[in-house]
């Protein structure tokens, strides 16, 4: 009553303010509680916080409003500088680097995406990483201080099927048919010891390839494995397997794996794969010719087709820079116009291993790799020479591999059809 008389007997201005005023509280008070709090935490530097007022006495079930806040590594960022982005403790996150599980945290990168959850506080609650493609580090906050472990992120697996003719390119075709450069590159290794890539490709080769791909909540992540292929190569086919222990086999069990790759240069390095006149670079005839002749830009790296023993790496007028491996008492392969050796005589060297780069040293007209096969002292085709026999499956290993190829091997004769496959049926 008191309020009202004196209310009245205030000026007109004064009245609408009081009555603004009115309005405005009864709507703050009416305002859904939780939300003030959230706004807080979003709006203030966490540090400058007042600790929350104490929780209501209200059901156990009701939890502090955790704010989540998603951050995507910069060039340049670390933990620490992270932490402090965030207004985050920086003595926490020292706590945190004691644990010898949260060590992922350490090798963070640019584009790599951290979640944080904050306490309305703005403390951290918990902190996800994933580090891997399967598997997410999650910090806690615990009554003990912090606990850090790995959460295995669960993938589908499916299986893909590509196809591809070559016209173009190799790498062309690969590409159209739906693979990525790692794919490309495993399919080229599969058949390396068979196919000469860099120049024994022809248009109208042809391959296909059974893959997995892996899929989280519906989103492809990554390729798999290849898990079967084929690839017809001048009319001769070829087949390979995933088998049991990692390893590529044939259809009968016999390792795709063998003693000598059939190309020194990766065919990535070679302009054109299709050579079908192998011109001798200084006489220009067709041949004869001791050797097969690469012709790549300077400074392509060159691989031990074996592996084996280095017994001759130096320099003279004609060979230019020359390296010679001897593989066993029957084989020995030489490489020679490098621009640089990048090994010595007496040393062992790997198949696949760089013993140079291409160049054009000696007596040449342009750069290039002459490379030669030579089994007991007589120069040999190295791409239709007959390799010694790679090893193979046998026994109980070879009825487990047989069972499980088969399926595949049925796939790889009617690559259309299996397109169900890439809608997530297995047959
Ligand atoms: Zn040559």
């Amino acid at each position: 009553m008191v309020i009202w008389t004196a209310f009245n007997t205030l000026p007109h201005w004064h009245r609408k303010m009081v009555l603004i005023l009115g309005i405005l509280t009864m709507m703050l008070a009416a305002w859904p509680s939780k939300h003030p709090e959230a706004t807080r935490v979003a709006a203030l530097p966490e540090a400058q916080l007042n600790p929350p007022p104490a929780p209501r006495a209200e059901p156990q079930v009701e939890r502090p409003r955790l704010k989540t806040r998603s951050v995507r590594v910069r060039r340049g960022d670390n933990m620490g500088v992270i932490f402090q982005r965030l207004g985050l403790d920086t003595a926490e996150l020292h706590e945190i680097d004691q644990l010898a599980a949260a060590e992922p945290l350490r090798r963070i990168k640019p584009g790599d995406e951290l979640t944080f959850k904050l306490t309305p506080a703005g403390q951290l609650h918990s902190l996800d990483y994933p580090h891997s493609l399967e598997q997410t580090l999650r910090v806690n906050r615990t009554e003990e201080g912090f606990d850090a472990r790995h959460l295995k992120i669960d993938l589908d697996t499916r299986d893909a099927v590509a196809h591809g003719e070559i016209r173009s390119s190799f790498w062309n075709a690969a590409v159209d048919a739906g693979m990525d450069e790692t794919q490309i590159m495993a399919l080229a290794t599969l058949f390396g010891w068979d196919i000469d890539f860099a120049q024994d490709l022809q248009p109208g080769d042809h391959f296909t390839v059974i893959y997995e791909e892996k899929f989280r909540d519906d989103e492809k992540v990554a390729a798999g494995d290849i898990l079967a292929a084929e690839f017809v190569n001048q009319g001769e086919r070829y087949r390979a397997v995933l088998g049991p222990d990692g390893n590529y086999y044939t259809p009968e069990g016999k390792a795709m794996r063998k003693s000598f790759l059939r190309a020194p240069v990766n065919f990535r390095y070679i302009s054109s794969n299709f050579n079908p006149r192998r011109l001798h670079p200084v006489t220009g005839k067709v041949r004869p010719h001791n050797g097969i002749d690469y012709v790549a830009p300077v400074g392509t790296p060159i691989m031990a087709s074996g592996s084996g023993t280095v017994v001759a790496a130096g320099y003279n007028p004609f060979n230019g820079n020359y390296v010679f491996i001897r593989h066993d008492s029957t084989y020995v392969t030489k490489y020679l116009h490098l621009s640089k050796r990048t090994v010595n005589k007496g040393e062992r060297v790997k198949q696949g291993e760089t013993i140079g780069l291409l160049g054009g040293t000696g007596r040449v007209t342009g750069p290039h790799l002459h490379y030669e096969f030579l089994v007991a002292g007589v120069h040999k085709n190295p791409r239709t020479v007959t390799l010694p026999k790679a090893d193979a499956l046998s026994g109980r290993e070879l009825a487990r591999f047989r069972a499980v190829s088969a399926t595949l091997l049925a796939r790889l004769e009617r690559p259309d059809e299996p397109r169900l496959a890439m809608n997530g049926e297995r047959p």
